[in-house]
């Protein structure tokens, strides 16, 4: 049986993909400084360890053959804009450590998580952009913390594979959602909060929504995430490629949709005071049809019913709503 880590285990997209993973055979080592929080691991064996630290990654590399690399300090665009110096230090450390002590055990294949944070701010000044292309990465202008960590990481890691042989995928996830993921507290992204708060709303409420409303993004489920992530490590490709959905809407377009699943007439509050991220993003998925034979297939209204029903589910379970 082929034994493989997931770090970032305790979180989003790792613990949907530690299932998954154990779901088709694997043996599966889960490693994150806390355990998921909805529901318990389907990890074989689960470590609670900080992999800032060099010797900590040891720990968790010994004895896999593939590292599935999900472990980050993250969170939504907020967080991200506030926590600039915490963010890059952590994640630098996690993913240099990690790679490296990958390298040391004799891994043979390690999945790096980048995002389409590394993308230049100067392709996404307008809310009608044309979608990202791998190649449009440079020359770099990334999000200015969390955007030059997940570039210079996927750098390192092409030269961990030209100069020591360490077979590295690299994925460029563009805002991936679903059930399980944080929909609260300051570190959610969009789709949850929106969720969130359109759950919290009596019909005809008004909620606050970041920005204009007007930017726009590309949201992604998070089955699909998995299993884009699987056909990426298993396939031949080493450069970083892109993992979303490329159809892309206003945040206002996603209030709408998640009213219409609620069944509420809801009023929207545009607050400019908060930050909203790049003007405009897209996903190009010609590279990722082309490399996978594959892409994401899972529709947004599909994906936000079944999201915000859990987060519904949760709220009425935490007595915050009647159910
Ligand atoms: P998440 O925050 O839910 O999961 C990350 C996990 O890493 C958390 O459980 C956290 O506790 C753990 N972690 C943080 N510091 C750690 C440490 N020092 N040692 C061990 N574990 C630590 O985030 P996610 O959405 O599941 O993201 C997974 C990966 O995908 C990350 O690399 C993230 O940057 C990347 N990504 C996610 C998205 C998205 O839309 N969700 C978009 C782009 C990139």
């Amino acid at each position: 049986m082929k034994k493989v880590l997931v770090t970032g285990a305790g979180g989003f997209i790792g613990h949907h993909l530690t299932k998954f993973l154990v779901e088709r055979g694997y043996w599966v080592r889960g490693v994150d400084v806390k355990l998921p929080e909805y529901e318990a691991t389907a990890a074989h064996e689960f470590e609670l360890l900080d992999l800032r630290r060099w010797d900590n990654c040891l720990t968790a590399t010994r004895g896999v053959n593939e590292v599935y690399a999900l472990a980050a300090n993250m969170g939504g665009i907020g967080f991200i804009h506030s926590h600039k110096a915490e963010i890059s230090r952590d994640n630098v450390l996690i993913n240099i450590h990690t790679l490296d002590a990958a390298r040391v055990q004799g891994v043979s294949r390690l999945l790096y998580t980048s995002s389409a944070c590394i993308y230049p701010g100067y392709l996404q000044d307008k809310p009608d952009v044309t979608p990202l292309k791998e190649e449009d990465a440079y020359p770099a202008d990334p999000e200015d913390g969390y955007g030059w960590e997940k570039l210079y990481t996927e750098r390192v890691c092409r030269h961990y594979t030209e100069d020591y042989g360490l077979e590295t995928r690299t994925v460029r996830f563009h805002n991936i959602f679903g059930p399980l993921g944080t929909y609260d507290g300051g570190r959610e992204k969009s789709p949850a909060a929106i969720c969130r708060k359109v759950a919290l709303a009596k019909d005809e409420d008004v909620i606050d929504v970041w920005g204009d409303g007007k930017q726009t993004r590309s949201y992604c489920y998070i089955d699909d995430c998995v299993e884009g992530i699987y056909r990426l490590m298993r396939s031949d490709f080493r450069e970083p490629l892109n993992l979303g959905q490329d159809r892309m809407i206003t945040i206002d377009e996603l209030v709408d949709i998640v009213a219409k699943v609620a069944g509420k007439q809801i009023e929207k509050q545009h607050d400019l005071s908060k930050p909203q991220g790049v003007r405009g993003r897209n996903s190009d998925n010609s590279l990722l049809r082309k490399v996978l034979d594959w892409e994401p297939i899972i529709s947004l209204e599909e994906g936000l019913a079944r999201t915000y029903e859990w987060i519904r589910g949760e709220l009425v379970k935490t007595g915050r709503i009647a159910g």
